[in-house]
């Protein structure tokens, strides 16, 4: 078999149109499980957050949480869906060993919220998402693959599962098919799951966050030529970061992209996102709905919703993500497009948080989007995730504005700051770093510089301050960038002067 290079990204969509669609599953915040009342915590001990409900022992009987279902319906409202008056509970048959009681008590075709829509911000165009769907269902375990080199099962010695998850209230929120996004549909995909995650956190009913797998996702992609059917799509499971959703669409068009041109044709599968190569590897075929053999959950009640209680929720949603950053936008005084680079860069709550821990909008915005985008862009980490806090942006920029740094040094602490090495002022000690201020070590270096370049003095006496550069340079090099350039700069003048 001889291996073709894959087609470049134009040509791909130069050829083909893509269909896109996101199925994100989020786990709620309730302090207790869905089912029943277990604690929720992560990260605890394996196994001690169980009982015979979520562990499905028979004769357990479940009873379902309301704060998990007004943390649904509320989703529903912020994405502008219908809330069902009246739905069930289904259960999905299928056989893993992270789900005890060989099924899961999901939904199926009777959601609880249906047919909304998330609007999005493309390049300052509002492009309009679809929602299907928005249902409650529970979360599974987790199995644990130990003694091979990957974490997977292949190679492992042993497997064990985790049922601390297990029961955890899990909302799905599945898009309508997306089509029309072009070139841009893998843009549109992560800004879709950015503004979702953002929706999601403004209701404060999860923490959302996609690294410890409270928000994942799912990528549906399919691609077709103009003017034809759409094409068979393809599941990219469990894209575990912002930026993952962009590169899985984007990989997964040229890859099919590369079969179609080639005669060949799409298998309707599950694939698996690599995080490390940036491409996606075939999975399981799919399995169809009636695989599943669902039917109405027998141990749980209908859900009927009071339309008085939801209007009361509809009432007392907060300010949507896209609205509260329009007002932010006037707050800081920015135009369209030095919005939309914060917007891009996730930058948007952080800088939020520095300027609450006491900073100026300017300042704030010019660390994270400067030094610290830098940084998460070389290591290839979310901008919230690079290491530094907005509290220590705001003690960092406070040393600067009190004379204590200047901003190259700054830029050092805050190197260290990412580094793990501690709050600016305990970086500044254990390195050393302090502008040199004592005027006595100022005045020897600036008087050692003039003495070094003789000539160069002669023309600053002679009235040219422009030459005075040189002098200040050797006094900042000796100093090794510890000095104030300004103070060095007026103490160069006033010896020669
Ligand atoms: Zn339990």
């Amino acid at each position: 078999m001889t291996t073709v290079a894959p087609p470049a990204y134009e040509e791909v969509t130069a050829t083909f149109e893509p269909v896109i669609g996101l199925e994100t599953h989020v786990e709620l915040g309730t302090r207790t499980k869905m089912f029943c009342g277990c604690p929720t915590g992560f990260g605890a001990a394996p196994n001690t957050q169980v009982c015979p409900v979520c562990l499905g022992l028979p004769g357990s009987l479940p009873v379902a949480n309301k704060a998990a279902i007004e943390a649904t319906i509320r989703i529903g409202l912020a994405l502008n869906c219908s809330i069902a008056e009246w739905c069930r509970f289904a259960r999905k048959n299928y056989f893993y060993p992270d789900m005890p009681k060989n099924y899961q008590i999901s939904q199926y075709d009777e959601p609880l919220c249906s047919d909304g829509w998330l609007d999005v911000e493309i390049d300052g165009e509002l492009v309009r998402i679809g929602i299907e769907r928005v249902h409650l269902e529970e979360d599974t375990g987790k199995t644990l693959h130990v003694g091979g080199a990957t974490g997977r099962i292949h190679g492992a010695s042993e497997s064990l599962v985790d049922y601390n998850r297990a029961g955890i209230p899990l909302v799905e929120i599945v898009t309508k098919p997306i089509p029309g996004t072009g070139a841009k549909a893998p843009i549109v995909a992560r800004a879709y799951v950015t503004e979702l995650r953002d929706v999601i956190r403004s209701l404060n009913v999860s923490d959302v966050r996609m690294e410890q797998g409270s928000l994942r996702c799912d990528v549906n992609t399919s691609l077709n030529r103009p003017g034809e059917e759409w094409g068979t799509r393809t599941e990219t499971k469990n894209v575990n970061s912002l930026r993952s959703v962009e590169r899985a669409v984007r990989s997964e068009m040229v890859r099919q992209a590369a079969v179609l041109s080639t005669g060949g044709r799409i298998t309707q599968e599950t694939r698996h996102f690599h995080e490390d190569t940036g491409e996606t590897t075939s999975g399981r075929s799919k399995e169809t709905a009636t695989d599943y053999r669902y039917f109405p959950e027998p141990d749980l009640a209908p859900l009927a919703p009071d339309t008085a209680w939801v209007s009361e929720l509809k009432a007392a949603l907060p300010e949507l993500p896209r609205v509260h950053r329009r007002r932010l936008q006037s707050e800081w005084g920015l135009s369209d497009l030095d919005m939309q680079s914060v917007v891009n860069a996730g930058a948007v709550e952080l800088i939020e948080a520095t300027i609450a821990a006491g900073t100026t909008a300017e300042a704030a915005r010019k660390w994270w989007l400067g030094e610290l985008s830098r940084k998460a862009n070389e290591t290839g980490v979310e901008l919230a995730t690079v290491g530094a806090t907005p509290k220590q942006v705001a003690q960092l920029q406070q040393l600067v504005d009190d004379g204590k740094l200047t901003d190259k040094l700054a830029r050092q602490v805050l190197e260290g700051v990412v580094a793990g090495e501690g709050d600016p002022a305990q970086i500044m000690q254990a390195r050393g770093i302090e502008v040199v201020s004592d005027s006595g070590a100022l005045t020897a270096a600036v008087d050692e510089a003039i003495a070094a370049n003789p000539e160069i003095a002669d023309k600053i006496r002679g009235g040219n301050v422009a030459a005075a550069g040189v002098i200040i340079g050797a006094v900042m090099k000796a100093t090794k960038g510890q000095a104030d350039a300004k103070t060095v700069r007026e103490l160069v003048i006033s010896r020669l002067s």
